[in-house]
């Protein structure tokens, strides 16, 4: 199981690696990576932290790309649709997806007093799940993991 946000890692090229992959799998698919859709991912890759809409939004206002809320909006449902970024239900708010244009089912971890967030790919699909899944006969489309707790650097701080 590979994960990236925990672990010290090559950030400058982690945002770099993750936007050239988007962006030459927007070209292939014929989707517009405008520049707000596109700065709207850099702000998410940067912190690998969940951000909310309006925090968002808040960062394009200060960079003069747009200050009306549909714009944030329509940039982030384009990545969530895409698979470029998740939502995180549990705090209403946004991650990059560290493997973007790989069908995958997330997992993710979720620190609870910094919200940094790490996705784990789960492998394929969830053995156990799937499991039961099939045995009720029931057909997953989509399943989202989030585990909560608390990262290595607030660990260490308490
Ligand atoms: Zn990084
Ligand atoms: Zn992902
Ligand atoms: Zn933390």
């Amino acid at each position: 199981m590979a994960s990236i946000g925990f672990e010290s890692h090559d950030h400058d090229n982690c945002i770099h690696s993750c936007i050239t992959a988007v962006d030459a799998r927007c070209r292939e698919l014929g989707l517009q990576f405008t520049p707000v859709r596109k700065r709207v991912l850099e702000i998410l890759l940067q912190e690998h932290r969940a951000l909310g809409a309006y925090e968002i939004l808040d960062r394009l206002r200060e960079e003069g790309l747009g200050s009306q809320p549909p714009v944030a909006y329509r940039a982030l449902d384009f990545l969530v649709k895409n698979g470029f970024a998740h939502k995180i239900e549990r705090l209403n708010a946004f991650v990059a997806c560290t493997h973007p244009g790989q069908n995958h089912a997330p997992v993710f971890m979720i620190c609870r007093l910094c919200s940094a967030v790490a996705e784990a790919k789960s492998g394929s699909r969830n053995g156990a799940l799937n499991q039961a899944a099939s045995e009720a006969g029931f057909q997953i489309e989509r399943t989202v993991v989030e585990a909560e707790g608390l990262c290595p650097s607030c660990r260490a701080d308490t």
